[in-house]
């Protein structure tokens, strides 16, 4: 079947991409082609910042109040939910994620458009003891580029586009090439609404190609990025020369602590939640599982049975628990580091192989995958595989639980599992992680700020300090007696 090309939306216009390119877009369950869209060039890029600089410098856009902007984002976020089942399966088809996952992820979407709407009116600046005559105001930076990664593509258009709209910036925003079809329904519905042209502008195409422009052309102000830890560090090498601010929400190697206090099986639910969820392409993905050595056998006997029922299949189908990985191309990354697992010598406990019986022969899906035996320099336990693959170690002290936890470079989330209060907290003040479960997994709040610590990047989203992250912070201090500065003794000679 011909499909008609998805465009891009560059100043408030639907648009081909100028070098007439397109790319197939594919269902990962599947293998099949289910859309073609735009491929963008940097000509499209430099179009789309120009539209979104004219529109921040000279549109009617600045004199939108905190109030106007807010009941844009409150219609945005009654359109998303209008629109749940549609969004919801168009990311399941696209992604791979099961239904509920995507479901889960469009209400997190809708809620945070209608968080920072709510937010943006209450008082953001400082002001102070009437002797001083100060304000202290938060203004918009101005137009902000926004490149999100493919493992939760709705919810990081809404987690960037947001606060960045209701601190009253401008934005171009890139999805990722291979799963853009939720953001370019999210334009569509926001098309329908008086948003001025160029205060939204949807990008399409390969990172590698207009990456570069979106980074480094000299009328972005700021660059708002979530992907993986080496393209995070090319963006910010190459914001330097502008001094752009930059927000980086990168990778993780995030390690689950389990003391042996626990209710196993409990525990066990959560590992596997932690880890399997989305197929293990979350950036804050439980890979690395700390068990205390005590309890070893039986939660590794556990964790391994239960593993090898967890319902694989595609996303659309019923009692689905995981999907497939996101792409061709990824499965094969995910599947060289489990080779690379197995000839440094780690141990299989369970999976470790693409899943080609019948139909799953043509999407990408991997077993669940558990590796023991695993020594802590192995590439399995420091690197992010990003795939449904986790690693068990055991522990015989809370010292060395820690220093374990803190032993990669990343440092974005993290969790322990214990009845001890006191060790609890403990262990959450000696981990270094932006975020720690106590007791669980994966929550996560529109209301609470989300980053990480060390080359897990920095900068927040989500919560008050990314709406702040969307602004320059300006004091005014005012002489509102007019009295005279008093400095040069020839203007009191003359009064
Ligand atoms: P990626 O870095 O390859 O791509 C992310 C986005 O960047 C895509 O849109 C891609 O087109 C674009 N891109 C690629 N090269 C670029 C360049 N040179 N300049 C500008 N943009 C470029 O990451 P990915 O493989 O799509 O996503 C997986 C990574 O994202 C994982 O590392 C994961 O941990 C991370 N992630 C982090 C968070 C977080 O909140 N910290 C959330 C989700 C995903």
């Amino acid at each position: 079947m011909p499909f008609n090309v998805k465009k891009m939306y560059i100043n408030g216009e639907w648009v081909n991409s100028q070098a007439d390119q397109s790319r197939e877009i594919l269902n990962p369950a599947t293998g099949e082609v289910i859309a073609v869209v735009a491929e963008g060039t940097v000509e499209d890029v430099k179009h789309a910042i120009h539209s979104a600089r004219k529109a921040f410098d000279e549109g009617p856009w600045r004199s939108f109040s905190a109030q106007d902007r807010a009941s844009l984002l409150l219609q945005i976020s009654s359109l998303i939910d209008e629109h749940k089942e549609e969004l919801a399966k168009l990311e399941t088809m696209n992604n791979g994620k099961p239904l509920r996952e995507a479901l889960s992820d469009v209400e997190t979407a809708s809620d945070a458009f209608r968080y920072y709407a709510g937010l943006v009116r209450t008082s953001l600046g400082e002001t102070f003891d009437s002797t001083i005559d100060s304000i202290v105001i938060q203004e918009p930076i101005g137009v902000c580029t926004q490149i999100v990664p493919w493992n939760f593509p709705l919810q990081m258009a809404a987690w960037k586009l947001a606060p960045c709209l209701a601190a009253g910036n401008v934005s171009v925003f890139k999805p990722a090439e291979t799963t853009p079809l939720s953001a370019i329904r999210l334009f569509e519905l926001m098309s329908e609404l008086d948003i001025p042209p160029g205060v939204v502008n949807l990008v399409l195409g390969a990172g590698r190609v207009i990456g570069n422009e979106l980074t480094s052309n000299e009328h972005v102000d700021k660059v708002s990025f979530t992907g993986g830890t080496v393209t995070g560090k090319k963006i910010m090498a190459n914001s330097i020369e502008t001094m752009k601010k930059v927000t980086l929400e990168l990778g993780g190697k995030s390690p689950v602590v389990v003391f042996s206090d626990v209710n196993i099986d409990t525990t066990v639910e959560y590992a596997l939640f932690g880890i399997f969820l989305g197929a293990g392409q979350v950036c804050s993905a439980g890979s690395r599982i700390l068990v205390h050595e005590d309890i070893y056998q039986e939660f590794i006997g556990k964790m391994t049975a239960h593993a090898e029922q967890i319902v694989v299949g595609n996303g659309l189908d019923e009692g689905v628990e995981m999907g497939p990985v996101a792409s061709e191309a990824h499965m094969h990354k995910v599947l060289d580091f489990i080779q690379t697992g197995e000839r440094e010598g780690a141990t299989l406990a369970t999976g470790g192989k693409r899943i080609v019986e019948g139909n799953y022969g043509k999407g990408y899906f991997i077993e669940p995958t558990i590796f023991t035996n695993v020594s802590n320099n192995m590439s399995v336990v420091q690197e992010e595989i990003f795939g449904p693959v986790v690693t068990v170690q055991t522990f015989s002290s809370e010292e060395e639980a820690v220093r374990l936890a803190n032993s990669t470079k990343y440092g974005l989330a993290g969790a322990v599992f214990t009845n001890d209060f006191s060790r609890a907290l403990r262990v959450t003040k000696s981990m270094k992680a932006g975020t720690v479960w106590i007791n669980k997994y994966h929550s996560v709040n529109n209301q609470l700020p989300w980053g990480g610590f060390k080359q897990s990047g920095f900068g927040r989203d989500l919560g008050k300090n990314s709406l702040l992250e969307y602004t320059e912070t300006k004091v005014v201090n005012m002489n509102i007696h007019s009295s005279a500065v008093g400095f040069y003794k020839s203007f009191s000679d003359n009064s």
